[in-house]
This record gives C-alpha cells, sequence and structure tokens, in this order.
C-alpha cells in the first residue's frame, strides 16, 4: 500500500507550516523525511495518520482519502509518535493487549498477536515488566510493538531513535529495516546519517517546502558540480606536474592536498566519463598513479547547502 501526499499545507492560524509539498511513499520502501527542527515533518506526519486535517491538499492511503475515510485509513496505518507516549505503570503485555483492543484486532487473535510483537521486536527478555522499569531502547520497541499490534500495511515512525544510545540506535536502525522490508515505512529525523543507514530514499524537507528527494546517491549527483578525485603520483613531485596538469581533458580545476607525497584532488565537468580521460591523460604523460579515487561529496555538506538560510 502506498502513501500519497498531494499538494498538501497547514497553516496554523496564519502560520502557514507546511506549504504545497507531494511526495510518495511506496510499498516495501523505508522513506526517510528529513529536515532541520521545525521544519514539518511532525506537522506531516500528524496530517498522514489523519490527527490533524490538511489546510489544502490530499494524503491517500492506498485509495482511501483520509479525510473522507480517517478510521478506514487508520486501520492501515501503525504510528510511533515523537516522544513515544506510554504507559509507564502498566505491563507490556497489558499495554499491547490494550492497544490491540484499541486497534479492533480480533479478540481471538490478541494473544498470538502479542506474543508475535514480542518476537518481533525483541522484547523477549523484558516481558514481564512494567514499561516504566525499561531502558529507552526497550521503551522505543514497546512503541514500535504497539504501532505494529494491528498488522498495518504502513508505518509512520516519528524521530524513533531520539534520546537512545548508540547501541540501542543500531538496534533499533535494524529492527525497523527489517520490519520496513515488508511494510510502506516513513521515517522523520533530522540526523541525517540516520536516513542514510535506513531510508531507501530521502525527502528533504525546509520551511515546510521540499528541497530535495531522491536516494542518497541521486543527491549526490544531482548537487555535485563535477566529478572529483583524488590521485598521487609516484614519480614526478607536485612542481613538476602543475603546469602539465591544466591540460586534463574536462578538467575544472586542482588543488594539491599534501605536497611531500604529491597527493592532488583534481575536479573534472560532471558526466563526461572524466575517471577515464583523467587515467589516459596520466598514461599519455607516463604519470605513475599509486592512488586515484573518486571522492564523493557528503551528504552532511548537501543536507547543509539545502537547509542553510
Ligand atoms: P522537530 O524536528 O523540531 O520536531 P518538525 O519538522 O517536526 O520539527 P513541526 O513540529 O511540524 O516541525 O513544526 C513545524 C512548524 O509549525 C514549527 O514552526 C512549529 O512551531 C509550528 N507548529 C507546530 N504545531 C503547531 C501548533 N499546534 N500551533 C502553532 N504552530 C505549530
Amino acid at each position: 500500500m502506498n502513501v500519497k501526499v498531494q499538494n498538501f499545507s497547514k497553516r496554523y492560524g496564519n502560520f502557514l507550516a507546511v506549504d504545497n509539498i507531494s511526495f510518495e511513499a511506496r510499498h516495501g520502501e523505508i522513506l526517510g523525511f528529513l529536515g532541520p527542527n521545525g521544519a514539518g515533518k511532525t506537522t506531516t506526519m500528524k496530517a498522514i495518520t489523519t490527527y490533524i486535517a490538511p489546510s489544502d491538499g490530499k494524503i491517500f492511503i492506498g485509495d482511501i482519502d483520509v479525510e473522507q475515510a480517517p478510521e478506514e485509513a487508520r486501520r492501515h496505518i501503525g504510528y510511533l509518535p515523537e516522544n513515544n507516549p506510554l504507559y509507564y505503570d502498566m505491563f507490556i503485555t497489558d499495554f499491547l493487549e490494550y492497544m490491540a483492543k484499541l486497534s479492533d484486532v480480533p479478540r481471538d487473535k490478541i494473544n498470538q498477536r502479542i506474543e508475535q510483537m514480542i518476537d518481533v521486536c525483541g522484547l523477549g527478555p523484558e516481558r514481564y515488566k512494567r514499561i516504566g522499569e525499561l531502558s529507552k531502547g526497550y521503551q522505543q520497541r514497546v512503541g514500535l510493538a504497539q504501532a505494529l499490534i494491528h498488522d498495518p500495511e504502513i508505518l509512520i515512525l516519528d524521530e524513533p531513535t531520539t534520546g537512545l544510545d548508540p547501541n540501542q540506535i543500531i538496534e533499533i536502525r535494524q529492527l525497523i529495516k527489517q520490519i520496513g522490508k515488508e511494510k510502506t515505512v516513513i521515517l522523520s529525523s533530522h540526523i541525517l546519517a540516520e536516513v542514510e543507514a535506513t531510508c531507501d530514499r530521502v525527502v528533504i524537507i525546509n520551511h515546510g517546502k521540499i528541497v530535495a528527494d531522491g536516494t542518497a546517491t541521486d543527491l549526490r549527483t544531482l548537487l555535485t558540480e563535477g566529478e572529483v578525485y583524488r590521485i598521487r603520483i609516484a614519480n614526478r613531485t607536485y612542481e613538476e606536474v602543475k603546469d602539465l596538469l591544466p591540460n586534463i581533458p574536462e578538467l575544472l580545476d586542482f588543488e594539491v592536498i599534501d605536497s611531500s607525497k604529491n597527493i592532488i584532488r583534481v575536479k573534472g565537468t560532471k558526466n563526461s566519463n572524466f575517471g577515464e580521460k583523467l587515467f589516459k591523460f596520466a598514461v599519455e604523460n607516463n604519470l605513475i598513479l599509486t592512488e586515484m579515487s573518486p571522492v564523493e561529496a557528503k551528504l552532511e555538506d548537501i543536507f547543509r547547502q539545502l537547509t542553510n538560510n
């Protein structure tokens, strides 16, 4: 089941929090919804999950218009809201049973679903504890278990790893990746590494507008100015080659990184097979390359470029 957001806008009074955004998340895909604080991520997720109504635009869960049929839409959605609201005095299994009843899981299936969720979310070792007695990482697992209890096709996770320690973050990411193989997952984050590690595709939102949509590789290619290589020349010094390098076909610019080791960074025109040209140029000019590696733009830089005011 796909999630389709079409020209969605949300106003709070006179303030336009989300401004005419459109994107689609597909079955079997983990979509990262990335943006700085206040970009409009939670607002969009609340609209997808029917907790707030759009000011403009439409949101579809499969063919269901969420405004026309919110209850029907909710049956297909599991939602882990920001800050993971839980009942701390309840035992895990009691809480999951309560959530299962609220989600209309048939009575005779509830125990089976609870056991499945305990298994899928790795809650076994802690299953007899109250939620308040669990570590943050296990509380987050309970949050995921409640979101999945009615076996929804769509999972909406609002900043699911906030407040976890590095080990817990890795565990929760693995769990989400596992679950994401069979569902449509939208995961929000303001942490780029999170989205890169977990998601198949990234939508970047800033000040309520989408500023990029694609895979991490797409975004790098799209927003990088040229093809960059780091080369090391074994048989000549930088001083000896610096007047020769401007003759490399498609060269845009170059700079020395470490003159004592003859390590140079060269940049050529994008989509021009620059690497091949650079290699041939080295051969023709008898330059022995002991290193030639592509330098990828850091997604971090691209994110900052897109979201810096
Ligand atoms: P964060 O990463 O900090 O959670 P976010 O991208 O999820 O941010 P939202 O919570 O969607 O951002 O907020 C978008 C903008 O809308 C912010 O400027 C916020 O202050 C504003 N906003 C959100 N909810 C309301 C509300 N109920 N009333 C008024 N303004 C709101």
